[in-house]
């Protein structure tokens, strides 16, 4: 029948299947039909009704409201007959054995063994199903299904504030590591500059020292040249005793000092340190938390029921699963 090729799916719709316009159809113009004629077996849009109404005018058209009247789409006939197995053959038969629609190829592979199978067309006497029931049902399970769907949206969502918030955990750890480290080495480097102080101070005293005998010899020295053959016996005395008294203090000194000690410094690493940081492989662990929340129901209540604030304060309450990071920032010693 013409009437058939003439459906067609809506546009921007997956479900709804409507008729065009035969006519118009006829003239490569898509365009919806708003009449169905029972005697033409056609489809009209407003505009080509009205001529069909002046060349047919006994013909009787069903409207919009009446579109229970209308044919079966065959994209809907050929949907419903395909056989669910096999995609080239209409479902023939009924199993009762099995309670399944076949096809002959069904019957043939899979029924062989089945009491009841029976032609579709033997089958259909009797009351006919309540189609209107099992409509209401398919809504509800859609409802379901779709807040199913919004669930895994959220969870999408709760994933990602998740993962944003665990990655600045992440971050902040790496600071607070670098702080500690910082603090460790301002105290390393003061205890070097502490050590350098004292060092320097000790070699300085050492110079001093030796300045100060240098310099309590020369004037000896002058002082015995200007004493020399002047015949000043109470000042040569006083004089070589001195001497021998600075030249014993000398000797002692030099003595003293007669092996030079260099000081310099020297850095010894703690290898502990590094050794336990090249042992780690990361900063810490990541953990998928999982939570079974009930999809129907009020998401309030869930928050109540669970009260878990960390995951519901900032992620919505119908979270499955979170990403969560948490840092074991004691496992393996420390630092
Ligand atoms: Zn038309
Ligand atoms: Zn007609
Ligand atoms: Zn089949
Ligand atoms: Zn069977």
């Amino acid at each position: 029948m013409a009437t058939f090729s003439q459906s067609t799916m809506a546009k921007g719709s997956d479900s709804v299947i409507d008729f065009c316009c035969s006519p118009c159809l006829e003239h490569k113009t898509d365009q919806w039909a708003e009449f169905y004629c029972e005697n033409c077996l056609k489809f009209y849009c407003a505009n080509c009704i009205n001529l069909h109404g002046q060349l047919f005018g006994k013909h009787v058209t069903y409207g919009r409201r009446e579109t229970k009247k209308w044919p079966v789409p065959k994209e809907v006939e050929d949907f419903l007959q395909k056989c669910d197995l096999h995609e080239e053959k209409r479902s023939e038969l009924f199993c009762y054995d099995h309670s399944q629609l076949c096809c002959t190829d069904c019957s043939f592979l899979n029924h062989r063994q089945c009491v009841k199978v029976t032609l579709i067309s033997e089958s259909v006497n009797g009351p006919p199903p309540d189609l209107q029931r099992l409509s209401r049902k398919i809504q509800t399970i859609l409802v379901e299904l779709q807040r199913l769907t919004i669930n895994w949206d959220t969870n999408m969502q709760s994933l990602q504030v998740s993962y944003n918030e665990e990655l600045h955990e992440l971050r902040q750890t790496r600071k607070k590591i670098n702080t500690l480290f910082d603090e460790i080495e301002k105290n390393t480097l003061k205890e070097l500059d502490d050590k350098m102080t004292r060092l320097k101070a000790s070699l300085n005293n050492d110079m001093e020292n030796c300045n100060k005998l240098k310099n309590e010899l020369n004037r000896l020295s002058n002082a015995i040249e200007n004493i020399i053959d002047k015949g000043k016996a109470e000042l040569i005395f006083i004089a070589s005793k001195k001497c021998l008294q600075k030249i014993k203090e000398s000797e002692t000194y030099l003595n003293e000092n007669s092996v030079q000690v260099e000081r310099i410094l020297a850095f010894q690493a703690n290898s502990d340190v590094q050794q336990y940081l090249s042992k780690l492989s990361n900063l810490g662990r990541f953990v998928v938390c999982t939570q079974s929340v009930p999809v129907q129901g009020d998401p309030c209540e869930l928050l109540t029921v669970h009260g878990m604030s960390k995951c519901f304060t900032t992620l919505n309450p119908v979270t499955r699963a979170y990403l969560y990071f948490k840092i074991s920032r004691n496992g393996g010693g420390t630092l």
